[in-house]
């Protein structure tokens, strides 16, 4: 199981500081930063900072950094006003699910009305 920086993996290099990032909040084992696509007025995402393709994969191998992962969507929410009004946290998974970054991250979106079945 992977949990070294990869070199060709962009969530890695944003972790290292070598590519930039709007990051709204860090901790010791996570970062959370701007979706650079935004699909709502808000939309964050949390990454650990360990190397793990995907949410599962990071829950199976370390579930106290996806814990962290978990509680700090949570902080980003309350952090950007959604928390009162809704918001979803989304782990797309392979690529059939739209997933096009195989490093573990949580999506938080809020800030308008959400539908659902998502698309
Ligand atoms: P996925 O499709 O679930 O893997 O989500 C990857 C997300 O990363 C997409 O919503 C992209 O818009 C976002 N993204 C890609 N490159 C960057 C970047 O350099 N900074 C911030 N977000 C990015």
């Amino acid at each position: 199981m992977a949990v070294e920086p990869q070199a060709d993996c962009l969530f890695c290099k944003i972790v290292s500081g070598d590519v930039p990032a709007t990051v709204v909040r860090e901790t010791d084992t996570t970062v959370a930063f701007r979706d650079i696509n935004p699909q709502a007025p808000t939309h964050v995402l949390v990454i650990p900072k360990v190397h793990h393709p995907d949410g599962a994969s990071l829950a199976a191998a370390e579930p106290a950094i996806a814990a962290d992962v978990l509680r700090e969507a949570g902080e980003v929410a309350a952090q950007e006003g959604i928390g009162a009004s809704g918001y979803r946290v989304v782990f797309n998974t392979g690529s059939g699910a739209g997933q096009t970054v195989f490093h573990a991250h949580a999506h938080v979106l809020g800030g308008r009305g959400l539908q659902w079945p998502p698309g």
